[in-house]
């Protein structure tokens, strides 16, 4: 796995310096803009700096060949599962603001369906396998941004509940 640290400047849109209570889950998502980069993504949420209304951001990105970028420190806040309501699942499990103890990643893919190349996949794999050890998370820490919001998010893994369990397949039980 290809990591490279590039961080968010600091700002109150995507990068707000505030630290985690805890490590307490992954969130994944998709990146939902078709074709574009791990570096893209990463610089839209640097530019959020320069507006006023949306908030947004996640820890890595990972892009169609398999490059990852993090972009926050793993201790820090970023805003990617904020809802105005919370699954009953994320308020037992994570707490009543789950971007407070989370650390969101986002995948790139090439088309609308949300489908992830299989270098994305292997590095989204190796990364999450990485943080689960450090964290001592298992697969039920593991969410898809809908089991959080019951956003439409990542794509791929809402409409084919097999993947996403496949995916799930690949990290420790307990
Ligand atoms: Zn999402």
């Amino acid at each position: 796995m290809n990591l490279q640290e590039i961080y968010l400047t600091k700002n109150p849109y995507s990068r707000p310096d505030k630290r985690l209570t805890a490590v307490k889950g992954i969130v994944i998502h998709w990146v939902a803009n078709p074709g574009s980069s791990a570096m893209q993504n990463r610089n839209y949420f640097d530019n959020l700096r320069f507006q006023s209304t949306t908030y947004a951001s996640a820890h890595f990105l990972i892009g169609l060949e398999g490059e990852v970028i993090q972009c926050l420190l793993e201790n820090e806040v970023g805003y990617h599962v904020g809802a105005n309501r919370y699954s009953d699942l994320a308020l037992k499990n994570l707490s009543s603001y789950p971007n407070n103890c989370t650390l969101g990643i986002e995948l790139c893919h090439p088309d609308w369906t949300g489908k992830f190349t299989g270098e994305t996949l292997q590095s989204a794999k190796e990364l999450v396998l990485e943080l689960c050890e450090r964290y001592n998370l298992s697969r039920k820490d593991l969410y898809r941004h809908y089991d959080i919001t019951g956003k439409d998010c990542p794509r791929w893994f809402v409409q084919n509940p097999d993947k996403w369990e496949e995916f799930l397949g690949g990290f420790p039980a307990v």
